[in-house]
């Protein structure tokens, strides 16, 4: 049975209370797609705001029985058409299961629940002298559950691993409504397939993830610096990125941050940065003490040999937090110049330089504007495409853009997605890297959990 109209959807109410679905125009509009404008979107039927587990069962059961899909959604920060929403479908929230259940400084782990925005997360655990990796540039804003569900990267990665290297166990209602535990709160365990680690990444297609369990590492015992590189152009900072690489050093973090990006944050939010600079490489390195100062001045000279002018080394906080702020504000910054298409390639590090360079090329060749943010110490990089609004012409030239970087990144040996997810933007990259045999063992894994394509379906492979 197909439901096509909102009057269908009366029996959620009943299931779950009349205030958690939402049916009015602004909440369809406003639940209909994440921050990925450029993938194709419907409007929901309705959106289910879930506050249990009970309440993400009651809705799944719902739709299966009804034939109604299922589209997860944490915060809607995702840049890969992920959470939009599909042709009959609800979209289940998961925003308001924002509680932190459990911290146990023995073990060092705690139990969140999906909702709970990453820096809360890490602030909760931080009153009990813990600390949560996990940084991806919109902490302040996307959620754990989404995290887990995308595998996000972030800032420090490079050095401390991403989502799923600190996801021990996970609740999930599967798409029949049955509810499971995966994993485990030991900190070895290897009994049965590794389905936590599946379902880490698996989009909202396999299932819905309503508590988590993650591993936490002590909070003190670094030692912040930051060492701070101007290049003149981004192939040069993508030459120090190979070259910090090959010399084995492991920084926290390694970002670029290009001379657009630059400028289109400080005319935003006047934060005093370099206007005439090409490209800005930002590193902290974190080791404790003399051994911290050697790698840092090691940084330094890379960086110098590497073509870069005013290396400085920074030591206070607040200088090296303002730095890092730039990094994490450049996309909201250029927002607000045009619709922005996000790449998120990442390459093998000592192919950064070409990487860049034909990114540059692409970007020439089209005539569209293409800035640079990447977490380059990973080889994640993020060109991201600014076309005017209302200019079609320029749309399709970014989108031709999108595909020679895919091209290109798939030639040099990378990966079509690095954190952010197939969503519906890589679908056609995908392909290409992993070919019909693989595509066939996604589709068996999703068929096996999810027979009747309940649970997010179009997305992620
Ligand atoms: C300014 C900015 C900076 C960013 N920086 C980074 C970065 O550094 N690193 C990075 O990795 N990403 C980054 N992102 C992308 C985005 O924030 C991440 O993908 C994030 O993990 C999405 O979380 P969310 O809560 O917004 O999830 P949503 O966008 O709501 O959903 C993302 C995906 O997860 C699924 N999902 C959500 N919750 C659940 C759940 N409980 N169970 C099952 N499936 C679920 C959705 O269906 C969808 O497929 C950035 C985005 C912005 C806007």
């Amino acid at each position: 049975m197909t439901v096509t109209t909102p009057l269908d959807t009366a029996a959620l109410d009943e299931l779950l209370g009349a205030d958690q679905v939402l049916r009015d125009p602004v909440s369809l509009e406003r639940y209909s797609h994440d921050d990925a404008e450029w993938a194709e979107f419907s409007r929901p039927l309705a959106v289910v705001r879930a506050r249990s587990t009970d309440d993400v069962v009651a809705a799944v059961r719902w739709a299966a029985a009804a034939g109604v899909r299922v589209v997860p959604r944490g915060a809607g920060t995702g840049l890969s058409g992920g959470a939009n929403a599909v042709a009959d479908s609800i979209v289940l929230s998961l925003e308001l299961m924002n509680a932190v259940l459990e911290v146990n400084t023995d073990e060092r782990y705690a139990v969140t629940q999906p909702g709970v925005i990453n820096d809360a997360l890490r602030a909760t655990v931080a009153e009990h002298g813990l600390w949560y990796p996990p940084d991806p540039a919109s902490s302040a804003i996307s959620t754990i559950g989404g995290n887990v569900a995308t595998n996000a990267g972030g800032i420090c990665c490079v050095k401390y691993g991403v989502t799923r290297d600190y996801v021990l166990g996970l609740t999930v209602v599967l798409a029949d409504g049955s509810v499971v535990q995966l994993g485990r709160k030991t900190a070895k365990g290897v009994a049965g397939y590794d389905l936590t680690a599946l379902m880490v990444g698996s989009e909202g297609t396999l299932g819905i993830v309503t508590s988590v369990t993650v591993k936490l590492l002590p909070l003190a015992g670094r030692d912040e610096r930051a060492v701070i590189g101007y290049f003149p152009s981004l192939s040069a900072a993508g030459d120090a990125v190979a070259a910090i690489s090959r010399a084995g050093i492991i920084p926290a973090a390694l970002e670029i941050v290009d001379r657009t990006c630059l400028r289109a944050v400080d005319e935003w939010m006047h934060l005093g940065l370099p206007s005439e600079v090409d490209t800005l490489l930002l590193a902290r390195i974190d080791e404790r003490g003399a051994a911290g100062d050697e790698i840092a001045d090691h940084v330094a000279r890379v960086f110098g040999d590497a073509g870069g002018t005013d290396v400085e080394r920074a030591t206070d906080p607040e200088e090296i937090d303002r730095l890092f702020q730039a990094r994490r504000l450049a996309y909201p910054a250029l927002e607000r110049l045009g619709p922005v298409l996000t790449e998120d390639i990442c390459v093998p590090r000592n192919a950064v330089p070409e990487m860049l360079r034909r990114i540059q090329a692409t970007a020439a060749a089209n005539d569209v504007t293409i800035a640079n943010i990447a977490h380059a110490g990973d080889g994640n990089l993020h060109p991201l495409i600014i076309a005017p609004e209302d200019d079609p012409a320029a749309k399709d030239r970014a989108k031709t853009a999108f595909d020679r970087i895919v091209a290109d990144c798939l030639a040099l040996g990378g990966t079509v997605t690095g954190e952010h997810g197939v969503g519906l933007l890589k679908l056609p990259g995908l392909r290409q890297e992993l070919g019909e045999r693989v595509i066939a063992m996604h589709r068996s894994v999703k068929d096996a959990l999810d027979p009747a394509g309940t649970l997010n379906p179009g997305k992620a492979f």
